[in-house]
């Protein structure tokens, strides 16, 4: 009896996380009241009082746990932990942790992501989207730039330089745009849903690059020079990493700058002697200015003590004697600026450091914490872009296309995929805005840049996959009538760029985040590093005593959550209360689970990607629903709206399950697979996907126009020309959708044998006779149908195409 109350004791202060002298406080008070009120229960009890008292004691007198029970557990884990390198440690280091942080913690304050404020466009903002960006897509003409001009025409370029788009990251002090977050990402989206080609020219400047490194690590004279020109477009940068040998492994980069003596304009001056190669640099062929990383060593001491300084970033005008700037990269027929370029003997003044000298050797720091802001913008919103013009075309071209006489989208076969691209660009949209808002709220987000980077490049595949198969040879056969064809050529680039996306699963997102979101590893990792080991081991001792408290609490809420079902547990209400219920308890199993993880695999987790990458996998899904919940909550709950709520985190659910289930078979310590599996899904996982029929609900809104379709297509460019390719769907779905009606009375008139023609105009003049539909009724028929053969109507060329000139 004693031991059960105890137990139950032990339970419920676990799963509310109290802290450790309560735990003390609570037990002691037990066992004395039990001996209390029952001192003839035996021995038994006062040696359990004993046990507890001592225990207690032994935990919560930080004096005597200091002396007693840290100093092995310190000295165990300077041996068990890896040794980071520097760029890794820089890695580490980088950035900041938010809604990450509450993931890792197994108990997400929902009411907190709840109350951030609902992010929104400024005045100018709207009004730049609207104007310039609205012109600049009017402008574009996808199949002239990759087909004909292998570029941006001329003009395009001066108006993008003219109109600021190079500097919607500089502050306008600097005569840039000075946009949010929220806003770069809406103006690449839309550009994205035009051409791929513009998107990628605006969005680099605006990315990770010289812009952002100036604005964060520049000297006041370098800001006031440079920052302006960027700004206007009369310097165009770009920024050199990736070389033919230092791809992924960005930081072995073997290009090399050595401090030395030589020759600057007339004088002589210390400065830096540069010999690099590198490729794929985006507007590298049309630069002027190259943000290039190198590593620099010293070997005279000129300007220190230490010879190999490191990973070090210099600006350096593109016409700078000794500096090719080679031909031109294809990628993938997409027709942006990039190509290769390399230096030799480059001798370049100090001056020319981002930075400043002092800044020498802390390139790879700078790199990571910038890194972080452009991957939460950039790809996200080109791949949000593409999701959603899928949505617009695809959509109604599902209606429009018929097939065994009915539209292809009411063939349940079709309805999946129009289901996925609809959930998906649900699901990317709300983490693309999640994202924003956290970088517009000063955040550098490290880890979630990555899972927003990784997930919605891959989540932009999958959608823009299924797209081809709904409109099939219209989607195939290339022309000005195709609009997917592009977008579709162009997947790759996004999913290898910014860090490519194997490795940005496999190692980085949870290999990141485990240390660096977790509430104690990064913690203990900085005390066991603290080169004061007094003060390592009071920093390790209370990171690693809360550490353990939070996982044997998870572990408690894991077993009451998998058996209770997570009725009890108290979320904010609403649509979306089981979705968070359901979410709570696959946090907790995940918070559980990546720390048995680091504890049995320890610093072998970084090669075991296959386990990272599903912890990934989950830690990503867990964000996804975060980011819907809230865009609904923030949207007034509109009811409208739920079931492509419900897909997305049903579909996130279902790849949070299944992710499990992969762990636990593979995780190769059997009995630690087998302890997590029970204590997480005490009662079985069953992956469930959203179902058939919420499946049908979804795909069926993409295909009519309604306030919803629009909701979810928002922010892209609409043509409303008949003339292109989006212009004729939006322009022929009302009108077969109006159409559908009259065509009814028309089969029934003909199955009760009051119209014979077989020809479909004939047959309307013969109903219009017989009183079955009105004139206006049958022009409404001609016009949808005269409608859907634009819309389903594909491109052909010359025989000799592409050998023929004039191309047409
Ligand atoms: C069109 C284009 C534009 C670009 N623009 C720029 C630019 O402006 N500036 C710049 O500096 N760079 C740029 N890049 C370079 C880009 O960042 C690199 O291509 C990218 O980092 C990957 O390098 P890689 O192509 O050499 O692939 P590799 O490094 O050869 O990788 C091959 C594959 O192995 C995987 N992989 C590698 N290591 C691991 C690991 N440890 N675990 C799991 N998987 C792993 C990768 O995910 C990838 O799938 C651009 C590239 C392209 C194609």
């Amino acid at each position: 009896m004693t031991i059960l109350l105890i137990l139950v004791a032990c339970g419920a202060l676990a799963y509310f996380r109290a802290r450790l002298w309560m735990w003390s406080a609570i037990l002691i008070g037990i066992a004395l009241g039990l001996y209390a009120l029952a001192p003839a229960a035996g021995d038994h009890t006062v040696i359990v009082v004993a046990i507890v008292a001592f225990l207690s004691a032994l935990l919560s007198i930080a004096p005597l746990r200091r002396a007693i029970l840290t100093p092995p557990l310190f000295a165990l884990f300077k041996r068990m932990l890896p040794p980071l390198s520097a760029t890794e440690r820089e890695a580490l280091e980088a950035g900041s942790v938010g809604w990450d942080g509450e993931l890792f913690s197994g108990d997400p304050q929902w009411r907190k992501l709840l109350a951030l404020p609902a992010p929104a466009l400024t005045t100018a903002e709207q009004a730049f989207l609207d104007g310039p960006v609205e012109q600049l897509c009017a402008m574009l003409d996808d199949w002239q730039i990759i087909e004909h001009d292998k570029d941006l025409p001329p003009a395009v370029w001066q108006f993008l330089k003219e109109e600021r788009f190079f500097g919607m990251i500089i502050p306008p002090e600097y005569g840039g745009l000075g946009f949010s977050a929220l806003a770069h990402s809406a103006v690449i989206m839309k550009l994205a849903s035009r051409s791929i080609t513009a998107a990628v020219t605006a969005m680099v400047p605006n990315s990770l690059g010289p812009a952002e490194l100036l604005l964060r690590y520049g000297t006041a004279q370098q800001k006031d020079y440079y920052l302006p020109r960027l700004a206007r477009g009369e310097e165009v940068p770009c920024f050199a990493l990736t070389g033919p040998e230092a791809g992924s492994d960005a930081a072995s980069l073997p290009d090399l700058g050595v401090v030395c003596k030589g020759m600057f304009e007339g004088k002589e001056i210390v400065g830096i002697r540069l010999n690099w190669e590198k490729r794929y640099i985006t507007l590298g062929p049309v630069a002027t200015l190259l943000g290039l990383a190198f590593k620099l060593n010293d070997p005279e001491h000129l300007l220190g003590d230490k010879v190999e300084l490191g990973i070090t970033l210099a600006l350096i005008p593109t016409n700078t004697p000794g500096i090719s700037i080679g031909r031109r990269h294809v990628p993938l027929d997409i027709p942006f600026q990039v190509g290769p370029n390399w230096g030799k003997d480059v001798f370049i003044p100090l001056d020319y450091l981002i930075g400043g000298a002092e800044h020498a050797g802390q390139g790879w720091r700078m790199l990571m914490e910038c890194l972080g802001v452009g991957r939460s913008i950039s790809l996200p919103a080109l791949s949000t872009g593409a999701g959603k013009l899928a949505c617009r075309g695809v959509g109604a071209y599902a209606r429009i296309r018929r097939q065994f006489r009915v539209p292809v989208g009411t063939m349940e076969g079709v309805e999946e995929p129009l289901a996925r691209i609809a959930g998906l660009t649900y699901q990317m949209d709300a983490a693309r805005v999640l994202t924003c808002a956290a970088v517009d709220r000063g955040e550098k987000p490290s880890v979630l840049s990555a899972i927003v980077k990784y997930n919605l490049t891959e989540r932009m595949r999958l959608v823009l996959n299924d797209a081809m198969d709904v409109a099939g040879g219209a989607a195939i056969c290339l022309g000005p009538r195709n609009y997917l064809g592009r977008p579709y050529q162009a997947i790759p680039i996004g999913i290898t760029v910014e860090g490519a996306n194997i490795l940005t699963r496999t190692l980085i997102i949870f290999g990141q985040g485990a240390i660096r979101s977790h509430p104690y590893v990064l913690k203990e990792m900085r005390a066991v590093a603290d080169p004061d080991p007094k003060s390592g081991l009071q920093q390790f001792d209370r990171a690693f005593f809360a550490h353990v408290g939070l996982t044997i609490s998870t572990a408690v809420r894991a077993l009451w959550l998998g058996l209770s079902g997570t009725f009890f547990l108290c979320v904010p209400g609403g649509p979306s209360r089981r979705i968070l219920q359901r979410t709570t308890r696959r946090c907790n199993a995940f918070a559980l689970t990546a720390d048995l993880a680091m504890l049995v695999l320890g610093g072998n987790l970084k090669r075991k990607e296959k386990l990272s990458g599903r912890l990934a996998d989950i830690l990503a899904n867990l964000y996804l629903i975060s980011a819907m919940v809230k865009q609904f909550e923030e949207r007034g709950r509109p009811l409208d709206e739920l079931p492509l709520l419900e897909w997305g985190c049903a579909e996130s659910l279902r790849g949070i399950d299944s992710a499990f289930v992969g762990f636990f078979a593979n995780l190769p310590n059997r009995p630690i697979a087998w302890l997590l599996r029970t204590l997480t899904f005490p009662l079985g996982i069953r992956p469930q996907g959203a179902s058939d029929r919420l499946g049908h609900r979804v795909a069926t809104l993409l295909m009519a126009p309604s306030a919803l379709r629009d909701r979810l297509t928002a922010g892209i460019y609409l043509p409303t020309s008949t003339e292109e390719a989006l212009g004729r769907i939006d322009d022929a779905l009302p009108k077969v959708v109006a159409a559908e009606e009259v065509e009814k009375k028309l089969r029934t008139a003909r199955k009760e044998k009051k119209i014979f023609a077989a020809d479909d105009e004939e047959a309307r003049r013969e109903a219009v006779a017989a009183g079955v539909i009105s004139p206006a009724e049958a022009e409404m028929v001609s016009a949808a149908n005269a409608a859907r053969r634009e819309v389903i109507r594909v491109d052909d060329f010359p025989a000799d195409y592409g050998r023929s000139l004039p191309l047409p």
